[in-house]
């Protein structure tokens, strides 16, 4: 098919031009003396992204669930309990990873739609006397059903309780998209992959370890090789690992960070609730809902939108794919027909974003469903012109974010238009 793919499931997600010629190199010794050069630096500003100063970064070649199985096995022994909120499919793979390697998981069944209930957890932790519960595993940003959890609040449950037990988030959708703050929330182990927020290809797992996570290392006897903190601990500082990285993947983590830093955490999610605040202005013009179930459940960086009663989700994504050329997201297990998903993180605009809408709306149409064409685009695009940044320079407008102070050498003004 001619022209572009629109890849819109919620990862992978595009990767920019700028991290696929930064990838796009000769193959080199990994023990060298220059190696360090590239690494170092990796380690100290992913930290950032993490927002930590006190969490130690690890970097594996693996995806988000090799990092959920690091952050549990450095930690934890067989026949430890922890707590886990189920509300989704990754949520439910992480609490079957965690069983498949002995733990004794209290799952928390919740509705699908909602997110990780603070106040039961708090419940259950406050009659926990003997401090048996070891950790409390969240997923922050459920990618199954597009929701939203609040970390901060489990936190504060935690403390009230005055539970020792670590907590485990997965922010494999969140982190470098949706507000993270490793520090504050005091997690103990955060993980993300390489193909959400980041814009790279899949093949990195990375997990940040508080300073508490790595003392409970010394005791935790879950059986590790290949995923252990130490082996990465003893190499990590002076820039190498323990066995061969994926080099590629660290020359575009490199250049993924820079992109990040160059637009600023704090613009990246604004952009991130602003493309996300469009996808659901078309969604109520469609007259559809959204699997989330109340607006504080909402993500950022994924919509799944339920198909009405006697349609298949699955027949949008087909008609979307093979005709227009464009890549939505599924329904996963429980919600498999029920509901098809846009992903909405990582190097997109809002111009991207209407293709995705106007081929959402044209394929929902295709299938029968009565919504009118053009009436999600509609919406989405009065909510960005409304919304919309002050006018780039002339000349600015295809550089990167910073070209705008900088263009002519100098700082430009920028110009306003109104609506
Ligand atoms: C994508 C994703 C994962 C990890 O999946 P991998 O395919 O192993 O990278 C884990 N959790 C969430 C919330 C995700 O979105």
């Amino acid at each position: 098919m001619p022209g572009r793919n629109f890849l819109f499931v919620p990862g992978p997600t595009n990767v920019p031009e700028r991290i696929l010629r930064a990838m796009d190199r000769a193959m080199e010794d990994h023990r060298s003396s220059a190696f360090p050069e590239l690494t170092v630096p990796l380690f100290r500003d992913l930290k950032e992204v993490f927002k930590t100063t006190t969490g130690q970064a690890f970097i594996f070649p693996a995806t988000g669930t090799g990092g959920w199985e690091a952050a549990l096995v450095n930690t934890l022994s067989p026949g430890d309990r922890v707590i886990a909120p189920r509300y989704g499919q990754f949520s439910h793979l992480w609490i079957d990873l965690a069983q498949r390697h002995g733990l004794r998981v209290d799952v928390l069944d919740v509705e699908w739609g909602e997110g990780a209930p603070a106040e039961r957890i708090g419940e259950i932790l406050s009659q926990d006397r003997e401090h048996e519960i070891k950790g409390v595993l969240i997923v922050h940003n459920e990618t199954a059903t597009g929701v939203t959890s609040d970390v901060g609040a489990v936190r504060t449950a935690m403390d009230a309780a005055r539970h020792p037990a670590l907590l485990y988030v997965d922010g494999v959708s969140s982190i470098g998209s949706i507000d993270f703050r490793m520090d504050e929330w005091k997690v103990d182990l955060a993980i993300t992959g390489s193909q959400k927020g980041l814009m790279l290809p899949a093949g990195l797992a990375i997990v940040c370890a508080s300073p508490k996570a790595l003392a409970a290392r010394e005791s935790a006897r879950c059986p590790r090789v290949f995923f252990d903190f130490g082996d990465m601990l003893r190499a990590n500082p002076s820039g190498y690992f323990p066995y061969t990285p994926s080099i590629p993947m660290l020359y575009g983590l490199r250049e993924s960070l820079a992109i990040l830093s160059e637009e600023g955490l704090d613009n990246i999610f604004a952009r991130h609730r602003r493309l996300a605040e469009g996808v659901r202005a078309a969604v109520r013009a469609w007259g559809l809902k959204l699997c989330a179930k109340a607006p504080k459940w909402q993500s950022d960086t994924v919509s799944a939108i339920l198909v009405p009663e006697g349609f298949n989700g699955a027949d949008v994504i087909d008609v979307a794919f093979r005709r227009y050329n464009l890549a939505l997201g599924a329904g996963l297990a429980r919600m498999a027909g029920k509901l098809f998903r846009i992903g909405h993180l990582g190097d997109l605009n809002e111009l991207m974003l209407l293709g995705a809408i106007a081929g959402a709306e044209m394929a929902m149409r295709d299938v029968g469903i009565p919504v009118t064409v053009g009436s999600g685009v509609a919406a989405a695009a009065e909510y960005y012109r409304g919304t919309a940044a002050p006018l780039l320079a002339r000349g600015a407008a295809t550089q990167s974010p910073d070209a705008v102070q900088t263009a002519g050498g100098k700082t430009t003004p920028r110009v306003t238009v109104r609506a």
